[in-house]
C-alpha cells in the first residue's frame, strides 16, 4: 500500500497508509477501536474503494479501476470474526464451494482438495458435519481451510478469535502459527499480543488513520518509541 486513503463521507479512516508484506511474512495490525484495521484488509480485499493511493498485489496496481475485483480476490483469501459459512451446506461443502464457481475445479478434484485441507486443519473427521453442529474453534478452522484451499498468495485474517470463548482461542492461533510456519502469507489484526510477540515478522500500530509506528514485535510490543503506542499497550495488557 503506498500513500492509500479512505473516508466514509468526513471520517477519513486512513490516510497516508504506507505498508508492505513480502511473501511468507505475517503482518500483524494492532490498534484502538475504530483506528481502521478492518478498513484496512477490506481495502486489500478490493471490499472498499480507496479515494487515493495504490496497492499493489502480485506485481499489479490492483487500485486501477479496470482490474477486475473478483479475479483479485480469488487470489486472497479472507477470513472474518464471524466465520460466515454456509449454514446449509456442509464443511466439505463450504470448503470446495469456491473452487467449483470460482475456479472452476472438476468437483472429484475439488472434493480431495477440500478434504485434504480439512486433514490440515485437524477436521477431515467432520467433512460431512454442518456448521451450526461445530464449535466456534473448529468452525473458524473450517472457514480458513475455505479460504486456504485455492492456494491464495495472500491471506488477510480479521479478529478471527475475537469471537471464540477464550479456551477456543488457542486452537485457532495454533493453526495460524502452523501456517506460518508453512510460508503462507499473511496480513491480519488481533488483540492477541502474545500471538503478535511469538509469530509476526512485524508489528504495525494503526492510529489516528495511519500507521503511527512498526517494526519487529520486539521493538513495537516491548520498547515502543510513540507515546501513543505505549498508552495503547498499557491499556489492553
Ligand atoms: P474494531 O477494533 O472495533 O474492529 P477497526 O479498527 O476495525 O475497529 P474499522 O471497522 O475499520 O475499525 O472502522 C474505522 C472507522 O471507519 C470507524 O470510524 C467506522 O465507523 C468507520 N467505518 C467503517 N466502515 C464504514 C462504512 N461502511 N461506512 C461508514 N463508516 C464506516
Ligand atoms: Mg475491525
Amino acid at each position: 500500500m503506498k500513500s492509500v486513503r479512505k473516508c466514509f463521507g468526513d471520517n477519513v479512516v486512513l490516510r497516508d497508509v504506507d505498508l508492505t508484506v513480502e511473501p511468507g511474512q505475517c503482518v500483524v495490525l494492532i490498534g484502538a477501536s475504530g483506528s481502521g484495521k478492518s478498513t484496512l484488509l477490506r481495502c486489500v480485499n478490493l471490499l472498499e474503494v480507496v479515494d487515493d493511493g495504490v496497492i499493489t498485489f502480485d506485481g499489479r496496481d490492483i487500485t486501477d479501476p479496470r482490474v477486475d475485483g473478483d479475479d483479485v480476490r480469488s487470489r486472497m483469501g479472507m477470513v472474518f470474526q464471524a466465520y460466515n459459512l454456509f449454514p446449509h451446506l456442509d464443511v466439505i461443502g463450504n470448503v470446495t464451494l469456491a473452487l467449483r464457481l470460482v475456479h472452476d475445479v472438476p468437483a472429484d478434484e475439488a472434493r480431495a482438495r477440500g478434504l485434504a485441507m480439512l486433514e490440515r486443519v485437524g477436521l477431515a473427521e467432520k467433512a460431512k458435519a454442518r456448521p451450526d453442529d461445530l464449535s466456534g474453534g473448529q468452525q473458524q478452522r473450517v472457514a480458513i481451510a475455505r479460504a486456504l484451499v485455492a492456494n491464495p498468495r495472500l491471506m488477510l485474517l480479521d479478529e478471527v478469535t475475537s469471537a471464540l470463548d477464550p479456551e477456543l482461542v488457542g486452537e485457532v492461533l495454533d493453526l495460524l502459527t502452523e501456517l506460518k510456519g508453512e510460508g503462507v502469507t499473511m496480513l491480519l489484526n488481533t488483540h492477541e499480543m502474545g500471538f503478535a510477540r511469538d509469530v509476526a515478522d512485524r508489528v504495525c500500530f494503526l492510529h489516528d488513520g495511519h500507521i503511527h509506528e512498526q517494526g519487529s514485535p520486539e521493538q513495537v510490543l516491548g520498547d515502543p518509541q510513540q507515546e501513543r503506542t505505549r498508552t495503547f499497550l498499557s491499556r489492553i495488557r
